[in-house]
């Protein structure tokens, strides 16, 4: 009611042509209710706490009030999913609710969970608490690890009951509807440009291509030949950028289907992810791609440039050269190499380039491999490690070892050898052990958001009790302190989740 008289809103299932978004309102929700607001977030958008606790916080962001004279809408975008295109997908539960420009700043809201649009294909619009949690607190976690990503205002019950039949007896149940309100400069995707170059609608696909430079790439000049192979340039250069984070901190998104990646380089649709507990190149937290495991861990970098060379050939209509495309795709290859070798010695605090640092490193990731060893734990402790005291290797990482029986014989002798080789690697440097332990532990985080504990969350908040979103809010936002009093989550993943993973939908 509150809408402007000229907008149309239809939110029917179907393909939307020479589009690119179509206007939809959210659906009204029965009884919603605030869980949890982001203050750095609610602070970059110019409001304060007291804003948050306004009536009028609540129905925007849950959908039962739209802002005067703003028009939500959802976008049409495509996608290549598990290496397949699959033509048209689109925000078929994401609502955009409008724009703020604060402090030199524009910001997109966008409501997940809020309700049917036209891409909705055969689901509800609709999302669940669990996976809610899983995204409001990941993606503010990431934000303070500094890693590239889309933010979260805030989350909040529906009061609906949503169906799914992924609970854990396999039979369909109810669960607790909820809908976080996400925020970006942009949520557009490699899929936006592809749906358009798949369709042959070079117009409407230039259209998109000129409003995304003008709106977010505009240091690059004015739309031409040059400026879109600029364009194209600065987004491999930002994937990168963004995926060598995740390896530093053991992130796995899970489904790096080209929808799901942003055209800004920021980590967007936290589904089936998961953080590394043992260090495995092979692990992914996807129980759908169990089998070829496209998503994994290791294949993260490689899977960023397929997903390139899909976008690559979405803008080729607008260069029509593919040399320039050709050379950025190549550069992504040798800035990857060059790119983890900086990130695995900023881990192993080493600020010197040393001939044999590759060979170092290759050899603690196939011993990491050896037997399970955490990954945030190891190289948090190994800060503490002095390279005057190689002996006490044992003593210094070993609470990172999952089965500490196993660590006898032949790989105590090769986990042995190696840290002798990083102690005489450390007599290289030139900084003290002080400043070197300073140093490692601002890029080896102490606390991430195991799976564990997000699980541990979600079980609480179905039981109504919030307390511990809270709490993992406030621990995630210093991950680099020591904080003593939430000691606790400094350790391994208990027995009892070890083969339990977070679910997406
Ligand atoms: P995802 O694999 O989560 O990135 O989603 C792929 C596509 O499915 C996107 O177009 C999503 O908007 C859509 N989608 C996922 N979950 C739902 C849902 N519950 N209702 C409607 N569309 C959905
Ligand atoms: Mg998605
Ligand atoms: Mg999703």
């Amino acid at each position: 009611e509150n809408l402007p008289a000229d907008t149309i809103t239809e939110n029917s299932r179907r393909q939307v042509f020479d589009a690119c978004f179509s206007y939809v309102n959210p659906k009204s929700t029965a009884k919603p209710e605030i869980l949890h607001v982001s203050p750095e977030m609610l602070n970059e958008i110019g409001l304060d706490h007291e804003d948050s606790k306004r009536e009028d916080f609540l129905n925007v962001f849950t959908g039962n009030k739209i802002l005067k004279n703003t028009k939500p809408y959802a976008m049409c975008y495509g996608g290549h999913q598990f290496g397949h295109w699959t033509g048209q997908l689109g925000d078929g539960r994401a609502i955009n609710l409008t724009e703020v420009e604060h402090n030199n700043n524009r910001w997109v809201l966008q409501l997940k969970g809020a309700g049917e649009t036209p891409y909705s294909r055969s689901a509800d619009g609709l999302a669940v608490l669990r996976s809610s949690i899983r995204e409001y607190l990941c993606s503010e976690a990431m934000h303070h690890l500094g890693v590239p990503t889309t933010r979260a205002l805030s989350l909040a019950l529906t009061g609906d009951q949503v169906l799914r039949d992924v609970m854990y007896d396999g039979n369909p149940a109810y669960e607790k509807g909820a809908v976080v309100c996400r925020v970006s400069p942009s949520f557009l995707r490699f899929g936006n440009y592809e749906i358009f170059a798949s369709r042959q609608d070079v117009e409407t696909l230039k259209t998109l291509v000129d409003f995304t430079i003008h709106q977010h790439f505009s240091f690059l000049g004015k739309p031409s030949k040059e400026t879109y192979i600029k364009f194209f340039k600065e987004v491999a250069k930002r994937t990168l950028n963004m995926i060598i984070h995740w390896q530093r901190v053991g992130f796995v998104h899970g489904v790096m289907n080209t929808d799901n990646m942003s055209i800004l380089g920021l980590t967007i649709d936290y589904g089936p992810y998961g953080w590394l507990e043992g260090f495995d190149f092979g692990w992914t937290p996807n129980t759908t791609d169990r089998e070829h495991k496209r998503y994994r861990f290791g294949n993260q970098p490689n899977m960023g440039l397929w997903n390139l060379y899909q976008l690559a050939n979405a803008l080729y209509p607008l260069i029509e050269e593919a040399a320039p495309l050709e050379t950025i795709l190549n550069q992504y290859k040798t800035d990857f190499d060059k790119e983890s070798l900086k990130m695995m010695r900023s881990k192993l605090g080493l600020q010197k380039e040393e001939a044999l640092d590759k060979l170092l490193i290759q050899d603690l990731e196939d011993v990491l491999h050896v037997s399970e060893t955490d990954m945030t734990i190891f190289f948090r402790c190994l800060s503490e490690f002095d390279e005057h005291e190689s002996d006490k290797w044992f003593h210094i990482v070993k609470e990172a070892f999952y089965t500490l029986e196993e660590i006898t014989g032949d790989i105590k002798k090769q986990w042995q050898e190696w840290f002798s080789r990083y102690a005489n690697r450390l007599q290289v440097e030139s900084i003290s052990n002080q400043e070197r332990k300073h140093f490692m532990n601002g890029v080896n985080p102490k606390y991430v958001l195991r799976n564990y504990m997000a699980q541990l969350a979600i079980d609480a908040a179905n039981k109504n009790d919030f307390t511990m979103i809270d709490e993992l809010f406030q621990l995630l936002k210093k991950p680099y302190d020591e904080q003593p009093k939430y000691q606790k989550w400094f350790a391994k993943r208990p027995d009892w989740a070890r083969h339990k993973i977070g679910c997406s939908m």
